[in-house]
C-alpha cells in the first residue's frame, strides 16, 4: 500500500500535523503515523506525570489550534481546573489535552480519511517506487508514501566528556537522560547532584528531586552559570518591533534591543515584542552572523527568552539563596572518580585554573539545541543517501521557507518536509508549541496545494 502522507514522530509536531491532515484531507486520502513513543502525542516534553512539571507558555498560548486560541483553557475549565489564559498549567495536562483532542477527530467517523498509527521506529529510508520513499520500520514492516513529514524531535545531546573513565559500577551513578525520571527513585536523600547545564531541564530536574524528598547539595555546572528567568506575575504588553528597522548584525540587534528596554518599564515586554517577528529577523541573518549569536549570544538569548512561571523560578530562587543549589561557570574536562564519588573535573570560566566537583550523582541536562542531525540512525542514512543533508550551522536539516527538504542531489523521489525543532536552521525559534502548530498547518496546506491528495 502506498500513503499519501507518511508522518514520523510521535511529540507534539507529529499530532499536529496529524489533526490538520484529519481535518482537510479528503475521505479518500490515506495517511500513516509512524512513532515510537508509547505516549503517542506527548513526546519528552509532555510525559511527564509530575504537578509541579509546568509549562513554560502561558495556557492562553498552547492551543493546538492557533485559529481557536482559548481551546487549551476551554478544555482546562471542563475538566475543572481554575486556571486563566495567563496561568501556566502542568505538562501532563497538555499531554492529555494533546491527546484527547486528536482523539476527537478520530471519533469523527464520516468523511475523515483513513488514519494508521504504527508503533514502530523508522529505521532506515530508500527510494523505493516510482515517486515514493519506502520506510523499513524497526518491527520488520515497510511502509511507502508520496509525502513525508519528518516530525522527529531533535534528542538529547551527548555527554560532552566521555565516561569511559569512570569504574563501571559508578558509571550508572551518570543519568545520561534526565527524562526517564525513574533514576530519581535511586537518588538517597542526603546524595549530592551535580547537574551538567543549567537550563529548563535543570531546573525541572532539581525541582523533581526536591519533590521526591532529596535533601542534598545539588552543584550545576555550566559555561556561563546562566539560569532562566522567570515571567512576570503581570505581564507587561508586547513592544511592537519593527525588524526592517533593526541592524543587520548581532551586535547592532543587540544594542537597539538594549536601548529600547530602557525605554519600557520590564524588558519582558521588548522580549514578547520580538516573539512573532524572530523567524523573519533570523532570515535577515547572514550565515556568518547566524553563527556569531550562536557563539556569543545564545545563553543570554535562552534565559531571556525562554523564562519559566513565576511560581517556579520563586521556588528555585529560593533554593539558590539558601545555598541548596550552588552555580559553577566552566568547561568540564574531565570524568573520573574518587573515594567512592564521581569527579567533574572542569575549567573555570575565563581563567586557566581548573577546580572539581565531587558528587555521588551526574546528570546531563546540556539541552537539545544543538543536536543536529547525529542523534538519529534514520537522519544519518538519509543524509547518506542524499535524501536530506544537515544546515550550515548543524541544527538540523535544511529546509525551504515552506519547511520543505532541500535534498542535496536536487531530486527527491517524494516530497519531504520537516517541522519542530530540526528546522531551527530556517527558522530558529522553532521548539515550542506556539510556532509548531502554525507551521505544521502550513505544511499540510503545502502538501494539499500541490495536489498530492487524491480526489474525493
Ligand atoms: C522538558 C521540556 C519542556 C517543554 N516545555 C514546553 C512548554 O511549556 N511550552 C512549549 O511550547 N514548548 C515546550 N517545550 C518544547 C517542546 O519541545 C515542544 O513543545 C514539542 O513538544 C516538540 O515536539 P516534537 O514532536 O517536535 O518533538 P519531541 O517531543 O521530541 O517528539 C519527537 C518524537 O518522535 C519520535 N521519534 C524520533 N525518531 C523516530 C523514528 N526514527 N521513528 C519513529 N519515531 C521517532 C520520538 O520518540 C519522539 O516521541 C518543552 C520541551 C521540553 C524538552
Amino acid at each position: 500500500m502506498i500513503y499519501d502522507v507518511i508522518v514520523v514522530g510521535s511529540g507534539f509536531s507529529a499530532i499536529s500535523v496529524t489533526c490538520n491532515l484529519i481535518e482537510q484531507l479528503p475521505a479518500s486520502a490515506m495517511v500513516a503515523v509512524v512513532g515510537d513513543d508509547p505516549g503517542f502525542g506527548r513526546g519528552t516534553a509532555y510525559r511527564t506525570e509530575l504537578y509541579l512539571h509546568r509549562l513554560n507558555v502561558p495556557a492562553g498560548r498552547m492551543s493546538l489550534k492557533p485559529h481557536r486560541p482559548d481551546d487549551f483553557v476551554d478544555w482546562l475549565k471542563n475538566r475543572g481546573r481554575r486556571l486563566q489564559s495567563g496561568d501556566f498549567a502542568s505538562r501532563s495536562d497538555y499531554g492529555l489535552y494533546v491527546r484527547d483532542t486528536l482523539a476527537q477527530l478520530l471519533r469523527r467517523r464520516d468523511g475523515r480519511c483513513r488514519v494508521d498509527f504504527i508503533r514502530a521506529k523508522a529505521a532506515g529510508c530508500v527510494e523505493r517506487y516510482n515517486s515514493t520513499l519506502a520506510f523499513h520500520l524497526g518491527n520488520g514492516d515497510e511502509i511507502a508514501g508520496r509525502n513525508v513529514v519528518l516530525c522527529l524531535g531533535v534528542g538529547n545531546a551527548n555527554l560532552p566528556v566521555d565516561p569511559t573513565g569512570v569504574p563501571l559500577p559508578m558509571r550508572s551513578r551518570i543519568v545520561e537522560n534526565p527524562w526517564r525520571l525513574s533514576w530519581l527513585r535511586r537518588v538517597a536523600s542526603s546524595d549530592t547532584v551535580c547537574i551538567l547545564g543549567s537550563g529548563l531541564t535543570m531546573i525541572d530536574q532539581v525541582l523533581a528531586l526536591r519533590a521526591h524528598g532529596h535533601r542534598g547539595r545539588i552543584d550545576v555546572l555550566s559555561r556561563r552559570g546562566l539560569a532562566p528567568l522567570g515571567h512576570a506575575r503581570k505581564p507587561p504588553s508586547p513592544l511592537p518591533i519593527d525588524v526592517a528597522s533593526l541592524p543587520g548584525t548581532i551586535s547592532g540587534i543587540l544594542k537597539s534591543l538594549r536601548e529600547k528596554s530602557r525605554l519600557v518599564d520590564d524588558w519582558r515586554g521588548v522580549m514578547d515584542g520580538l516573539r512573532p517577528v524572530t523567524q523573519a529577523l533570523w532570515q535577515r541573518l547572514s550565515d556568518m552572523e547566524r553563527a556569531r549569536f550562536l557563539r556569543h549570544a545564545l545563553p543570554w538569548w535562552n534565559i531571556h527568552r525562554h523564562r519559566v512561571a513565576p511560581d517556579v523560578f520563586d521556588r528555585f530562587a529560593k533554593l539558590v539563596s539558601e545555598g541548596t543549589v550552588r552555580f559553577h561557570a566552566g568547561f568540564l574536562k574531565s570524568l573520573g572518580a574518587e573515594k567512592g564519588r564521581l569527579l567533574a573535573g572542569y575549567r573555570v570560566r575565563a581563567t586557566h585554573d581548573f577546580a572539581g566537583i565531587r558528587t555521588d550523582w551526574l546528570v546531563n541536562c546540556t539541552g537539545m539545541e544543538r543536536a543536529g542531525i547525529s542523534h538519529s540512525p534514520l537522519l544519518k542514512e538519509m543524509s547518506r543517501f542524499q535524501l536530506i543533508a544537515a544546515d550550515p550551522l548543524g541544527l538540523g536539516i535544511q529546509v525551504d521557507a515552506n519547511s520543505e527538504v532541500v535534498a542535496p542531489s536536487g531530486i527527491s523521489p517524494a516530497r519531504l518536509f520537516a517541522v519542530g525543532a530540526l528546522t531551527a536552521g530556517q527558522f530558529w525559534e522553532i521548539t515550542a508549541v506556539p510556532d509548531i502548530r502554525v507551521q505544521a498547518k502550513a505544511v499540510v496546506e503545502e502538501i494539499i496545494a500541490q495536489g498530492a491528495a487524491p480526489e474525493a
